[in-house]
């Protein structure tokens, strides 16, 4: 088995038209390639079926490849992401959960467009379908991007600071998967789950300090010190973190789009040498382009 070294430029999360990102899984892996990325993963929102398309782009490209996902789950009535990687992408209960995860999404964008006319801006649901890859994930992003085409802000974040974040008038409150099933999907299925971008998520220290707990205790193995949304004293926080709970530490640009996403693939620093990179623990589960 080709070793992982510790420095490897790994890119673990990143989205396709399969979820809420705006380049098909083909392309995504020939810019991780063309941006020296070592080792791939695509991590599709609540979603597995861009991996096969993305398996073999990756192997064509000759780039090292690990199956990922990212799944939505409620904690605290928060909503909080779990990266899973390195599972098999045919597991039933896996796919069964991801499955019931997204079922939910459709009649939320219909109250999110009902929310939107409220406040004058009709036609929000019937608008945001264009820029929707998978009917079965539709995506604030793709509300986001059509306020932005329509005048109403000048870029996606402020879509989401306007209308889209809680107490605006599109956002509505959602049920996702629970912590512990998600958590419970992934490692079943052979993988390790991750909490992505810790530093997103609105907690107090003390739920904060809950959720690593409750995640540990679920079987959870990682978390993600750098990510396009950390400051450097946020992966600094979130290494310290790391080590304190014995985690696992992750490393991706959660990159969405060439005109949105302020970190592109393979662009991130190097995880401080103390840490354990997952990709250690994930070595048999790599794709490895054939010598
Ligand atoms: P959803 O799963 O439909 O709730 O959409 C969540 C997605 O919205 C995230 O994965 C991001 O891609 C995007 N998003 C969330 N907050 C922001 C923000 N403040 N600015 C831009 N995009 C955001
Ligand atoms: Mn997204
Ligand atoms: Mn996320
Ligand atoms: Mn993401």
């Amino acid at each position: 088995m080709p070793s992982v070294h510790p420095l490897l430029n790994a890119d673990l999360h990143c989205h396709s038209t399969v979820s809420d990102g705006t380049l098909e899984p083909e392309a995504l892996a020939a810019r991780a390639r063309a941006r020296g990325v070592e080792l791939w993963a695509l991590t599709d929102h609540d979603e597995v079926s861009g991996l096969v398309r993305a398996r073999a782009a990756a192997r064509q490209l000759g780039l090292p490849w690990l199956s990922g996902c990212e799944i939505s789950v409620s904690f605290a009535s928060v909503t909080v992401h779990i990266v899973g990687l390195g599972f098999d992408a045919d597991d039933v209960a896996l796919r069964e959960g991801l499955a019931r995860t997204r079922s939910g999404r459709e009649a939320r964008a219909r109250e999110m467009a009902a929310g939107l006319a409220q406040v004058g801006i009709h036609g929000a649901f019937e608008g945001a379908l264009p820029y929707v890859g998978n009917p079965e994930l539709i995506s604030r992003t793709h509300f986001a991007r059509f306020l932005v085409e329509r005048g109403h802000c000048a870029d996606t974040g402020e879509v989401f600071r306007r209308y889209l974040t809680e107490g605006k008038p599109g956002y509505v409150e959602h049920r996702w998967a629970k912590l512990g099933d998600a958590v419970r999907w992934i490692g079943d299925a052979g993988g390790i789950a991750v909490i992505a971008h810790p530093a997103r998520y609105k907690f107090t220290p003390t739920e904060e300090y809950a959720l690593f707990s409750e995640f540990k205790a679920h079987g959870g193995r990682g978390v993600e010190v750098l990510t396009g949304s950390h400051s450097a004293a946020e992966a600094l926080k979130y290494g310290e973190m790391a080590l304190e709970f014995g985690l696992l530490a992750s490393r991706g640009s959660d990159f969405h789009s060439p005109e949105e996403s302020r970190t592109d693939l393979g662009s991130l620093p190097d995880l401080p040498g103390r840490l354990t990179p997952v990709w250690q623990a994930l070595a048999d589960r790599v794709e490895w382009p054939a010598q």
